[in-house]
């Protein structure tokens, strides 16, 4: 099956489509995007994504016309033309494509680019054994709740990560507390109460942050949102990631340090199948 993508009005095989060398998403990293993935054959979330999207936008005044009918619309044709029933889709908007200059063009259109393509997963060894993640000091910008393609600090976090065998990069703020991963936010467990760092401009308000939170409280399972030191981290009874393709993930070594027995925990599992329940 063929992965698709759609460019300023266009379908094509991924392979055949092409933006312009003058690109502002090419050449300033002016653009914002966004990750979903169907199941089943439907696009998850897409609500929250699209409002997600429309936020990022108007963060970084980018004008546009896209309604979130039309974009709806647009990728669900290119999961359609892909045919995948498990799909990974892609969307970004750029500035546009211009003469070189670091202040807004004037009366350039957006770029919108779609892809759809297969969904590669976590394998079933890493979700039944837990992962290793390691750490990493935060030098993002200070606007991490916008979902920009500038994504630089989190390409070479996540390389150093896979050389040292690792799923994640977990970022560390100046002040020592967590923020989230490079591409996932952070959750831990202790004493029965889940814990993640409260939304805020240092990380991305990730849709599956909000559906576990929301599937926590559902199910009256303890949860609070507030800031994680490193020490508390490694003195959890369980660690886990969630994001879009992750979905619940559990973590049991962060760099040298065991979290509690190595093995992924029951809250951890308990949300995972929740989660599952959430999305059938
Ligand atoms: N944090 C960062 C930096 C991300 O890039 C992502 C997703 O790619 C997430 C968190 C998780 O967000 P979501 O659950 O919306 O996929």
């Amino acid at each position: 099956m063929p992965a698709i993508a759609y460019v300023n009005g266009k379908f094509s095989l991924i392979e055949k489509a092409v933006v312009s060398v003058e690109d502002r998403g090419f050449q300033l990293g002016d653009g914002v995007y966004e990750v979903l993935r169907t199941y089943n054959g439907r696009l998850h979330a897409i609500e929250a994504h699209l409002r997600r999207l429309f936020r990022s936008l108007a963060a970084i005044e980018l004008k546009h016309h896209f309604t979130a009918a039309r974009l709806e619309r647009l990728m669900r044709e290119a999961v359609r033309r892909s045919g995948y029933r498990d799909a990974l889709v892609y969307l970004q908007v750029t500035r546009g494509a211009t003469k070189r200059m670091k202040e807004f063009p004037k009366g350039v259109p957006p770029t919108l680019v779609i892809t759809a393509r297969s969904l590669e997963l976590s394998s079933r060894a890493a979700r039944r054994r837990g992962v290793r993640i390691m750490t990493a000091k935060d030098v993002r910008w200070l606007r991490c709740d916008v979902k920009s393609v500038c994504l630089l600090p989190n390409v070479l976090a996540a390389n150093k990560a896979k050389a040292a065998g690792c799923y994640e990069a977990l970022f560390i703020a100046p002040d020592g507390t967590l923020t989230e991963c490079a591409s996932a936010n952070i959750f831990i467990v202790k004493h029965g109460v889940v814990i993640t760092p409260p939304k805020s401009a240092n990380i991305l308000a990730g849709i599956t942050r909000e559906e576990v939170i929301a599937l926590a409280r559902k199910h009256r399972i303890p949860l609070k949102e507030r800031s994680i030191t490193l020490k508390q981290l490694f003195a959890a009874d369980e660690v886990f990631l969630t994001g879009t393709t992750t979905e619940v993930l559990p973590v049991v070594r962060v760099d040298n340090h065991r979290i509690a027995n190595g093995k992924p925990g029951p809250v951890t599992q308990r949300l995972y199948e929740l989660f599952l329940e959430h999305v059938g």
